[in-house]
């Protein structure tokens, strides 16, 4: 599996884009702004947008998305989400008012997407991945995803700070070989990530102590401006895992061996 990471941030600015995963060449994990990156043959390949939850930094590019494939052949985008995702999406984002609704606007074959909903715990198959839906505790609806193929298992956390049910949901899995997973603020901010349902060091390495599996950890969604506070909390949070911090660009390789990343 290969997985490229379009955006990775937790805010915008300068190199810095929002969440998004490049799974191959069909599929999508959310859709911030790094999809923005993306050239014009490439978003009209996609057939497959896995969505975590509504928040902006994490659906905004399907707006986009959805503009480009208008003026293609491209068979409807299916956009898989939690309901009430699907539900905010339709409200509040393509609703005519913010932006069309192009689950009703034709492209080649079809409308330009299709939301199809998805299940904690109801795995699905994408080119090949078995995608399996976790729940995690955010501020609004929110899922994890557990990719795996023959090459091994990675999990994305989405946006969390984490319960009992997401690690016993990991743990479930029969391997887990790396874990995405989102620290937004440095421990100072604790009360900040605590209403806001983010990941500070202290209680990602707190929260850890429940999964019994090993992955690589990948670290994601600094908030801007925070990234170096973060970096030097994680060597005493995590000291004992293996882990990463991402960025825009970076190409992850799932393998049984562990992860790898160039
Ligand atoms: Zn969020
Ligand atoms: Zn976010």
């Amino acid at each position: 599996m290969r997985i490229k990471v379009l955006g990775c941030s937790g805010g915008v600015g300068p190199g810095l884009r929002t969440t998004s995963l490049l799974v191959g060449e069909h599929l999508l994990v959310d859709a911030g702004s790094g999809v923005c990156d993306l050239g014009l043959d490439a978003m009209v390949r996609l057939t497959d947008v896995l969505v975590t939850h509504s928040h902006l930094d994490h659906v905004l590019g399907l707006a986009f998305i959805a503009d480009n494939r208008f003026r293609s052949a491209a068979r409807p985008l299916r956009v898989h989400a939690g309901t009430a995702t699907r539900g905010a999406l339709c409200r509040h984002l393509f609703n005519w008012s913010l932006w069309p609704d192009f689950s009703e606007l034709c492209c080649g074959a079809g409308p330009v997407i299709e939301f199809c909903d998805v299940e904690p715990g109801r795995a699905l198959v994408i080119d090949g991945v078995t995608v399996t839906p976790f729940a995690v505790p955010h501020t609004v609806p929110a899922l994890g995803f557990a990719l795996a193929d023959a090459d091994g298992c990675f999990a994305f956390s989405g946006d969390t700070n984490g319960d009992d049910a997401m690690w016993t949901a990991l743990d479930a899995l029969p391997g887990l070989d790396a874990l995405m997973i989102e620290i937004a603020f440095p421990d100072e901010a604790r009360e900040l990530g605590d209403a806001s349902r983010h990941f500070t060091p202290a209680r990602l390495g707190a929260e850890l102590t429940k999964l019994h599996h090993r992955p690589q950890l990948l670290l994601s969604h600094h908030k801007p401006g925070l990234e170096a506070a973060i970096q030097a909390q994680c060597h005493a949070a995590l000291a004992g895992w293996r882990y990463r911090h991402l960025k825009r660009g970076d190409v992850i390789f799932s393998e049984r061996a562990g992860c790898s990343k160039i």
